[in-house]
């Protein structure tokens, strides 16, 4: 079963966007069946030297452009994106399998990235005059440059936002993109390629390749200027290794265990529907859900009791539609990895209050959202990434407690802090280790935020994306120092003893007017 949208026509007018010769193809899968999706062709690792080759063209003159005039395309592409938003639901529904309404929301991330740097790049990127180093004689001024031709490598869970949320800074600060998504979903990335070229992107300052991430993912890495890495702690270590062998940058926006906490205060209702959309947003395979939910004793079992109820009447199913609230697990590796730890959990002396067992009658990836207590250590996912639909109930007595618990942990990616009084639950907040922090919220206040800074700490990776640093991590600063009056050598007929006492003054007192 596929939308009407996703014809063989629109698959044959994508594919030619892939930099590969042709020789060797693969087959995606349509997730709510198991059926083929959509062949398209494999980049071997010249191909991919071929794709830096024309990038790197392209980048000369599109760098030389003045950023209003880069802008301009992606408010083009805005509009279309809009416009066709009912084709790329389609298309992240198809090779997901997730829920229309996640899809949806996916949707909506490159959106407000798009605006968000629509507005902010050209003051971000633009020269900064600093203080010189001394006043009047010497000026500096602080100058970004792109980094050249930037490699994105992005993963399946969001196909659509994470390759696209990455390039479109990457672009519009003046680099040129290679990107290499997950294979089972390139069509959504390669539709948002296509679209930022019916915008008016200039022709090959965007290549995508495609093939296995160690041959063709590796390939990226040995010829980017800087590297934007979504995707596992595991991969994110390889990637960093070879980037710094390298001396590039990258940034690495890896994996998580996210804890939230319930704070004696809460409010019951919104805590409950806090922690639904929190633990099984697109079937749990997102980074920043939460799969540890530590619960004040005062509200353990009231709050068991109605999470458990809201968890048994989500409705569950492959529709292209918004009716189902959760969709189904992206593919074969991802059922069995869920499985494994939920089966584990159980066989170790777990109990399953709901959910636990995969629904075959739904199709051939869905498993049922999933609540266990009494997950103990040496349990695989007590301190391991699940990435599915389920999550671990914890009682605590105090908040020094629930800190810890929630800190109890390599990863740092996300947290959580229900609470009533808003400023005791921020004070907590603070102390949660973790690049992103919710108040009375799950993940997705502070990842739409897109003004502030969002990524992970620990073995949850490097670097952020969104805000200013989002932008300017695809930048080198380069720092311009002129001197307009002689001051680093004595004035003629000076001794160097008179000139050394005469500095030594001037910088006694420029440190006493705090000048410098
Ligand atoms: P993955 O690491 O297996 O793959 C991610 C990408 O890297 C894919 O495109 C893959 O082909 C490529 N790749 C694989 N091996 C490579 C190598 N040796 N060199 C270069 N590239 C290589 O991850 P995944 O299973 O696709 O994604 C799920 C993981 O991503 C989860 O752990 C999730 O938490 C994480 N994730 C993190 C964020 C974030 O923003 N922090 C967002 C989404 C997903």
């Amino acid at each position: 079963m596929l939308p009407r949208t996703l014809t063989p026509e629109l698959v044959a007018r994508l594919a030619p966007r892939i930099t590969a010769d042709g020789t060797e193809t693969a087959t995606s899968t349509t997730v709510f069946t198991g059926a083929p999706l959509a062949t398209l062709p494999r980049s071997t690792p010249d191909d991919v030297a071929v794709a830096f080759e024309h990038a790197r063209r392209a980048q000369l003159s599109w760098a030389a452009t003045d950023v209003r005039e880069r802008l301009a395309v992606f408010d083009r592409f805005h509009s279309l994106l809009l416009r066709e938003r009912d084709l790329v639901c389609d298309l992240i529904q198809a090779e997901t399998g997730k829920a229309r309404r996640t899809a949806f929301i996916e949707l909506c991330d490159p959106l407000l990235v798009t605006s968000h740097y629509r507005r902010t790049a050209a003051k971000l990127l633009r020269p900064r005059r600093r203080k010189g180093m001394f006043p009047l004689a010497t000026s500096a001024t602080e100058v970004r440059t792109p980094k050249g031709v930037v490699g994105v490598i992005s993963p399946w869970n969001f196909p659509f936002a994470l390759a696209l949320a990455d390039t479109i800074p990457a672009l519009i600060a003046g680099n040129a993109v290679v990107l290499k998504p997950d294979s089972q979903t390139a069509l959504s990335p390669l539709f948002g390629a296509d679209l930022l070229y019916r915008a008016g992107l200039p022709d090959g300052l965007l290549q995508v390749v495609l093939g296995d991430g160690p041959v063709i993912g590796t390939a990226v890495v040995d010829h980017a200027d800087y590297v934007a890495f979504t995707g596992s702690t595991r991969t994110g270590r390889v990637v960093g290794a070879r980037a710094g062998a390298r001396l590039v940058g990258c940034s690495l926006e890896l994996g998580g265990k996210n804890p939230m906490i319930v704070l004696d205060d809460a409010n019951l209702d919104l805590a409950v529907s806090g922690a639904v959309n929190g633990c099984y947003t697109n079937a749990g395979q997102l980074c920043m859900h939460i799969e540890r939910l530590y619960l004040h004793e005062s509200l353990y079992a009231d709050f068991t009791d109605r999470f458990v109820a809201a968890t048994r009447k989500l409705s569950v199913g492959g529709r292209y539609d918004f009716t189902a609230e959760l969709g189904s697990l992206t593919g074969r590796n991802q059922l069995k990895n869920v499985t494994e730890h939920v089966d584990d959990a159980r066989a170790k002396g777990a109990n399953v209050l709901t959910g636990g067992q995969p629904r075959p009658d739904l199709g051939p990836f869905f498993y049922e959202p999933t609540v266990l207590v009494g997950v103990t250590p040496g349990m695989t996912c007590y301190d391991n990434e699940t990435f599915g639909p389920v999550v671990a109930l914890y009682p605590f007595r105090t908040d020094d407690e629930a800190v810890q618990l929630a800190n109890a942990t390599d990863y740092g990616l996300n947290g959580s802090v229900f609470g009533g009084d808003t400023a005791r639950a921020e004070a907590i907040a603070r102390r949660v280790r973790a690049g992103t922090v919710n108040v009375n919220d799950a993940y997705s206040i502070a990842y739409g935020s897109v003004d502030a800074p969002m990524g992970g700490l620990g073995s949850s990776g490097l670097g952020r994306r969104h805000g200013a640093e989002g932008l300017l991590k695809y930048t080198e600063s380069q720092s311009i120092g002129t001197q307009r009056v002689q001051v680093m050598e004595p004035p003629r007929g000076m001794s160097y003893r008179t000139y050394a006492r005469v500095t030594a003054l001037l910088l006694r007192v420029l440190h006493r007017l705090r000048i410098r």
